[in-house]
């Protein structure tokens, strides 16, 4: 399985950056995992966006799917999506309509966000729209993705994914999560644990929604994951000071994800 970060940013972009977005890869097989704002753009850069065969949302905040925007656009009025020669593109009658796999709640949401210009049906058009159930497997081909629901301020799932090819490894994606038990256990063992760590100190006051450097790297430890990433954190928090506060609280090296990192397990 391979991983390519596309987007690591926190809900503002780094500059020339991207919101959450992951390219998940196993033979002819491309999943998406997250799509937030400027994470279309990125994808483009690595893989042809008709060849994705899904995408799988953790959460239905902006900054993990607001760039289903473009992409359903794209899928919706590329010449090459249409049924007739147009430039150097033969027409098809099959254009391509990935999997969207997202959380309870999504087609309303998508409704709300793209009929604020009278599109209501632009995203579930574009896709195959499924809303899963958190205790589901969704399966991609020789992808497994596999949830658990996570403390965040809204209905917000972390994600497994597996793959049944031969010697694949397990990632945790944390989400967005406030420090949890739940994530622990879900990401106990992980080979790779990609989790955020996007706060420089806790939450002054409300409630606890995102992690600090030094909490992720306790939940890797606490999780025994044999590799930790840190991830949806931006450019202006600084590298090395996230990374020293995680490894020491991880009680080994951390990586900090960066755009085009690539991830093999
Ligand atoms: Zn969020
Ligand atoms: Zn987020």
């Amino acid at each position: 399985m391979k991983v390519t970060v596309l987007g690591k940013s926190p809900s503002w972009q780094d500059a020339g950056g991207a919101c959450s977005g992951y390219l998940i890869e196993e033979g002819d097989t491309a999943v998406l995992m997250d799509c937030g704002n400027g994470v279309f753009s990125k994808l483009r850069r690595y893989r042809d966006y008709v060849d994705v065969d899904a995408v799988v949302l953790s959460h239905l905040h902006a900054d993990h799917f607001l760039d289903l925007v473009p992409y359903s656009y794209a899928l919706t009025y590329a010449p090459r999506q249409q049924p007739v020669p147009v430039h150097i593109w033969p027409g098809t009658d099959n254009p391509a309509r990935p999997e969207l796999h997202a959380p309870r709640g999504a087609r309303e949401t998508f409704r709300r966000v793209v009929g604020a210009w009278g599109n209501d049906d632009l995203i579930e058009n574009a896709f195959h729209l499924r809303e899963y159930d958190p205790d589901a497997i969704v399966e991609v081909g020789p992808l497994r993705f596999a949830f658990a629901e996570v403390p965040h301020f809204i209905h917000t799932c972390a994600i497994e994914v597996t793959s049944s090819a031969d010697g694949a490894g397990r990632l945790v994606y944390g989400a967005d999560s406030a420090p949890a038990t739940e994530l622990i256990e879900f990401a106990r063992g992980a080979d790779l644990l990609m989790i955020e760590a996007t706060l420089p100190r806790p939450e002054r006051g409300g409630m606890r929604g995102h992690l600090t450097p030094a909490e992720a790297g306790e939940h890797g430890a606490r999780a025994g994951a044999r590799r930790l990433v840190l991830t949806h954190i931006s450019d202006e928090l600084g590298d090395d000071w996230a990374r020293s506060e995680a490894e020491q609280t991880f009680g080994g090296p951390v990586d900090l994800a960066h755009e085009g990192a690539v991830y093999e397990l």
